[in-house]
């Protein structure tokens, strides 16, 4: 598997975009990062959007993308994925034709750029050779995280935005996962306020780890405030965990 970091930062600053992770040109994990790092082209290959949870810094990228495709007049229909209550919160708050067009009524029901589709924490679905299971993570809003595996059965597990979590790690049960792309949001210093907002520090994502059934073989580290970047990627490396990356925008990940 290969997944290009479209962005995976915690904020929006220049050279900091907010998370998207594309795997394999066509499927895309969060859509803070869309239109404003894929060219044209790169834009009409994207099928499905699977998002972890309805905040903005991971929803954006999808009211962009529908508007480029119907100005280029693209037969282009784009599933965007997620729990229930997060399809509600994008229909209700974003795509609602006061903030924005409702992309999933134009041109008509039928030939729509948009369509939601469900998946319910726990549930599995087959995207052409993926299973791709979400499970529920700990944020201030309804939040999961998705568990994808290939037809070799190698897997990743992509948190998007959670705080200290049991329960995830109980049904993700023993699975290996091969990489982990984790967040970690705030330095040390802030783990109240990490805590309280459904985020992680080092120090956290190291109690989150010793969680996991098995370690898995690589970890990639997305979702820091650059406010924090120094302090966070400090307090990182002082972990000493093998195989841990901070990822950056643009970087590649192979599994
Ligand atoms: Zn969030
Ligand atoms: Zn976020």
């Amino acid at each position: 598997m290969k997944i290009k970091v479209l962005g995976c930062s915690g904020a929006e600053f220049p050279g900091h975009n907010p998370p998207g992770f594309l795997l394999d040109r066509e499927i895309l994990f969060d859509a803070g990062s869309l239109t404003n790092v894929l060219d044209k082209y790169a834009q009409a290959k994207i099928k499905d959007i699977f998002i972890t949870h309805a905040h903005l810094d991971h929803i954006r990228g999808i009211s962009f993308l529908a508007d480029n495709i119907i100005v280029a007049k693209r037969r282009q229909r784009v599933n965007i994925i997620s729990i229930p209550s997060v399809i509600k919160t994008i229909k209700r708050n974003l795509l609602n034709d006061s903030l924005w067009p409702d992309f999933t009524m134009i041109p008509d029901y039928e030939n729509a750029v948009l369509r939601y589709r469900e998946l319910k924490s726990g549930k599995t679905m087959r995207i052409n050779d993926y299973k791709i299971t979400a499970y529920r993570v700990t944020h201030s809003v309804p939040a999961v995280g998705y568990m994808v595996e290939d037809a070799k059965n190698k897997r990743f597990f992509y948190t998007g935005d959670t705080g200290p979590t049991d329960s995830t790690w109980k049904k993700v049960g023993d699975k290996k996962i091969h990489c982990l792309i984790i967040e970690v949001s705030f330095p040390n210093s802030m783990r109240d306020m990490a805590i309280l907002t459904g985020h992680l520090t080092p120090q956290l994502l190291k109690e989150e780890l010793m969680k996991i059934k098995q370690m898995p073989e690589q970890i990639c580290i997305t979702h820091p405030k650059p406010q924090h970047f120094k302090a966070i990627k400090k307090e990182l490396e002082g972990l000493k965990i093998k195989n841990l990356r901070l990822l950056k925008d643009g970087d590649i990940i192979r599994i």
